[in-house]
């Protein structure tokens, strides 16, 4: 059992016009404390579906079955009360886009301020001062707590969204594309200061992006998702140095490399519909090495070696078990 364990969640949604779209089908994942976990794919893979599952954010067309065991326990279990009560003090989440996540016509100590007092972890002169440490701990001025979202630049309103995250101090902390949309000298610094905090506060850290060079540069490991199920989960180094699923090796061959000699490829066609039942392997369609059996039976995700594991009809042919 690990700090955080996700046991076969999977999530449908109803659609309006009737039907339903399977989003996410049997995750787990396992978190311990220190771990930065990286999930990684494209747009629309269910990453953020996943972690805003965990979170119990999901809108009311969400269905979710599974479990999130925190220390053995399913927080889902209990209904929406119990997950509340687990939100920004266990579980707290760094959202995208941090214009968004912010009212913007309080001031941002206000909003830094408001879990901990939700959540009674600190109130009035504590809060406040509590509030001027998170600042400082993100490398903001303590006078940004009196300046409106929109007064700070895109970098200070991400690192003011990191502050609120930590405001009651979490064990996991899930970060959705925390430096989306941010210039590249800021970005490196966010995720420095990111990794920096995971470390100095014992936090583990969920990571979720679509950008490879982002986790390699955060995570130890991490889960790559296709179609709302998982294609390979490994390691950093067993990821770059021995991708065993074809959609990984894509990923990655599709990424510039400003050093690299190799083309940038992209990878054709694109994901499959979720709204239809699908046989075979959710990738086979846009898969260079696609044969019969893909077609008509979806790969399990096999163990190849401790901690590395692919769902990919090739390597159970290679003698790989299940
Ligand atoms: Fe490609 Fe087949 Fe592996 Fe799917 S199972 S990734 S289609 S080789």
């Amino acid at each position: 059992m690990s700090m955080l364990d996700v046991v076969d969640l999977e999530v449908w949604f109803d659609l309006p016009g009737g039907g339903e779209l399977h989003a996410v089908q049997g995750v787990d994942l396992a978190v311990e404390r220190g771990d930065r976990l990286g999930l990684v794919g494209e747009s629309g893979c269910g990453k953020t579906t996943v972690m805003m599952a965990m979170m119990g954010l999901l809108p009311s067309n969400a269905t979710v079955s599974g479990q999130v065991l925190l220390d053995g326990v399913d927080i889902l279990a209990h209904g929406e009360r119990s997950v509340r009560s687990h939100r920004w003090v266990d579980l707290a989440m760094v959202f995208q886009g941090a214009m968004n996540a912010f009212n913007p016509v309080q001031r941002i100590g206000r909003q830094i301020r408001e879990p901990m007092e939700l959540h009674r972890t600190a109130s009035g002169a504590a809060a406040r001062r509590r509030t001027n440490e998170l600042l400082e701990m993100v490398g903001m001025p303590v006078s940004a707590a009196d300046r409106y979202p929109h007064e700070l630049s895109g970098g200070m309103r991400q690192r003011a969204a990191l502050a609120m995250a930590l405001a009651c101090e979490p064990r996991v902390l899930f970060a959705d594309e925390p430096t989306t949309a941010l210039d590249v000298m800021v970005q490196a610094q966010i995720l420095q200061q990111l990794g920096q905090l995971v470390d100095e506060l014992g936090l583990a850290l969920v990571l979720v992006t679509h950008d490879l060079p982002v986790v390699a540069a955060v995570c130890d490991r991490a889960t790559v998702m296709y179609a709302g199920r998982i294609a390979e989960q490994a390691t950093m180094d067993a990821l770059f140095h021995d991708p065993r699923h074809p959609y990984t090796r894509l990923l990655f061959a599709s990424t510039p490399d400003l050093y690299g000699e190799e083309p940038v490829v992209s990878i054709p066609g694109s994901p499959p519909r979720l709204d239809r039942p699908l046989t075979g392997c959710p990738f086979a369609a846009r898969c260079p090495h696609a044969f019969d059996p893909c077609r008509e039976q979806q790969p399990a995700l096999a163990t190849l070696a401790a901690g590395h594991l692919a769902a990919c009809h090739l390597n159970t042919r290679a003698g790989v078990t299940a």
